[in-house]
């Protein structure tokens, strides 16, 4: 019973803006990432996005239903956005080139989004000059290598999450 009381207090909950989609992450993330790419400051109107990548299986709806809309992406195969059919708030993604598998949650849209602060700065290149990122944070110039920037028990969860892959 330790684990699951453990577990709970790593869960999120969040939602759109008219509150028709709610949902939630039922443990922590793998990584949070502040992406500073040309594409995410155009798909969110700002400066960077904050997505918290998460195993698919572990979002719950809780309520109402998502609209996923395809869109483009940098690698060219795109990103489906789940968007409420009502107000159209994005929740969350999956970039088709990481698989179903892996969902990118906006933390923005969580109930407490101060809870997940990034780990990790990407495409620091384009970054807007006047965004200043904190001396302690990791910073990518584009990507990153996933063995040595993932926390072990996130390793750990992405074998487990892409065993059932062929090849
Ligand atoms: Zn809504
Ligand atoms: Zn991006």
């Amino acid at each position: 019973m330790r684990f699951k009381k453990d577990s709970h207090k790593d869960t999120h909950k969040g939602g759109c803006t008219c509150g028709h989609v709610r949902y939630e992450m039922t443990s922590k993330p793998l990584i949070v990432h502040c992406c500073h790419c040309r594409w995410c400051q155009r798909q969110t109107g700002a400066s960077f996005a904050l997505n918290a990548l998460i195993e698919t299986e572990r979002v719950e709806l809780l309520s109402g239903d998502v609209d996923e809309v395809m869109t483009d992406s940098p690698s060219g195969v795109g990103q489906i956005i789940a968007r409420c059919p009502n107000c159209r708030v994005a929740v969350w993604s999956n970039y088709l080139s990481m698989g179903k598998e892996v969902r990118f949650i906006r933390v923005g849209t969580l109930d407490d989004p101060d809870r997940l602060p990034p780990d990790v700065h990407i495409y620091t290149t384009t970054k807007q000059p006047w965004v200043v990122l904190p001396k302690k944070h990791q910073v990518a110039k584009e990507f990153y290598v996933v063995d040595k920037t993932w926390s072990k028990d996130a390793l750990k969860r992405r074998d487990i999450m892409f065993a059932g892959r062929k090849g």
